[in-house]
């Protein structure tokens, strides 16, 4: 076998950066990213901060992070003068004229920015936030600046926007850091477990089921148009639709569907739709939810709400969903084989449309793709599915059944990571457990951001966490 040369990786990222550096010099301006990690690092003058127009400012925390839609930077904390500190968000933008060439002044995402990150002054945005240029105040020259971007150190978390918890943390053995983060796991499972037989005394332990299935399958963009069609299902029942009936009131209700439809691959699909649904259509006028209702941006394909809606159309058509997953539960499947089982248990047959695309216009996949990946399965369980029974079975006073419901979600393996618990792990554990290892360990660390990040600030004023952790440990 060949032997990979010592210095080979250690030489491509050098005529990476030779590379980047080359591009560099061609365009005047930096890159948005470069602007982001010398932010994020403070790598700036910091005792000698000015605002463009004038004002003295003190970063006492750069904010995190935000790699999805809104500001760059949420929650941070700046002074400008002898002002009381604020707290807000940040947004970085090459030019300050970008503000309002990006409509950030007309998007209320970015009603909480309290301060614009420039690269260098330009014509000035009267009605935005302050704006600080940051060529003036590196702590660097630029070029030496790029090379240090480019290398991966400017990629790690910094030490210094660490969590007042993690050295305590940190200094817990890990059987006892897993066993808090399962404490704190259950206290937010059966926080879920009350909210659903809150509903039920309400509605029904089935319908509670229901509305927490679809909230789960509305992702987080789209949680509450996904409930208000599930409050609807009682009325959509009616007339016990088959499959393409079910796919149509649902998709009607929701606002997909129109009278004209996509000249595209699916247009034959969404004819037969509309054939069922422009008898219906009067019948639930006044359930007509808004199409613009729906957030579409940023969705990945496997997470539209139409591709959702067709898929709960087939276990409401099946009419079984309930008798399978009550005996996925009591059969008592193997710690390792959770999520596979679930996931045979919901995972609809193939459909004669959804399995081939990803939407009404997107063209037919070369092979079919599953309805439910193992990802919202995992989802669905930890946050609907386990809690359900769990509530149920106490209701019923069966505690052999709330021992099973309360096991398998404390063994179920880690659900897909996300920027909230890449953000936390960084923050609260210092970065040095790349993973955890169980779903439990996950939803502790989110409860433990609920209950003491989110009432704290960036500086971790007058949290308590820190001295709970010493009082275990
Ligand atoms: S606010 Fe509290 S729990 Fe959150 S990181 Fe700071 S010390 Fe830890």
């Amino acid at each position: 076998m060949n032997s990979v040369p010592p210095e080979l990786y250690v030489q491509w990222r050098a005529q990476q950066e030779a590379l980047f550096l080359l591009h560099e010099r061609d365009t005047p301006l930096p890159p948005e990213r470069l602007l982001q990690t010398i932010w994020r690092h403070q790598r700036l003058q910091r005792d000698l901060l000015r605002t463009l127009d004038g004002q003295p400012l003190r970063i006492l925390h750069p904010g995190f992070w935000n790699r999805e839609a809104g500001p760059d930077f949420r929650g941070a904390i700046v002074q400008f003068g002898s002002e009381e500190p604020l707290s807000g968000d940040i947004e970085v933008d090459v030019l300050p004229e970008n503000w309002q060439a990006h409509q950030h002044d007309r998007n209320p995402a970015f009603a909480g920015v309290i301060l614009r990150v420039v690269w260098t002054a330009g014509r000035p945005a009267s009605s935005a936030a302050p704006a600080l240029a940051l060529r003036e105040f590196l702590d660097m020259p630029v070029e030496d600046m790029q090379l240090w971007a480019a290398h991966s150190a400017a990629e790690t978390w910094p030490d210094n926007l660490r969590g007042a918890c993690s050295t305590p943390l940190a200094q817990l053995p890990p059987d006892r850091r897993e066993a808090l983060l399962r404490q704190a796991a259950l206290v937010r499972f059966q926080r879920k477990a009350r909210e659903l037989e809150n509903r039920a005394r309400q509605a029904g332990w089935e319908q509670a089921l229901w509305e927490g299935i679809f909230r789960a399958l509305g992702y987080k963009q789209n949680i509450w148009p996904m409930q208000r069609v599930a409050e609807l299902l009682p009325r959509l029942r009616e007339g016990a639709p088959a499959l393409l009936a079910w796919q149509a009131r649902l998709l009607g209700i929701s606002g997909f569907l129109t009278a004209a439809p996509p000249a595209a691959e699916g247009a034959e699909y969404a004819r037969a739709l509309w054939d069922h649904w422009w008898r219906e259509r009067e019948t639930f006028r006044a359930e007509l939810l808004p199409r613009k209702i729906w957030r579409m941006n940023g969705l990945r394909p496997a997470n539209q709400p139409q591709r959702r809606l067709a898929m709960a159309a087939h276990w409401l058509a099946a009419g079984d969903i309930l008798t399978r997953l009550e005996t996925w539960f009591t059969a008592g499947p193997s710690p390792g084989l959770l999520p596979d089982t679930l996931l045979t248990c919901l995972q609809p047959p193939l459909d004669d449309f959804w399995s081939w695309h990803w939407s009404f216009t997107s063209p037919r996949q070369a092979r079919p793709q599953p309805l439910l990946g193992e990802s919202r399965a995992t989802d669905l369980a930890i946050n609907v599915i386990l809690p359900w029974f769990w509530t149920r079975a106490r209701a019923g006073k069966n505690d052999r059944l709330v021992l099973a419901a309360e096991e398998r979600f404390l063994q179920w393996p880690q659900a897909q990571d996300n920027t909230l618990l890449r953000l936390a792990r960084q923050r609260l554990l210092g970065g040095h457990t790349a993973r955890l290892s169980s779903a439990a360990g996950q939803q502790g660390l989110l409860q433990i951001v609920h209950d003491f990040c989110d009432r704290s600030n960036a500086l971790c004023a007058e949290c308590t966490f820190p001295d709970l952790v010493r009082k275990y440990a």
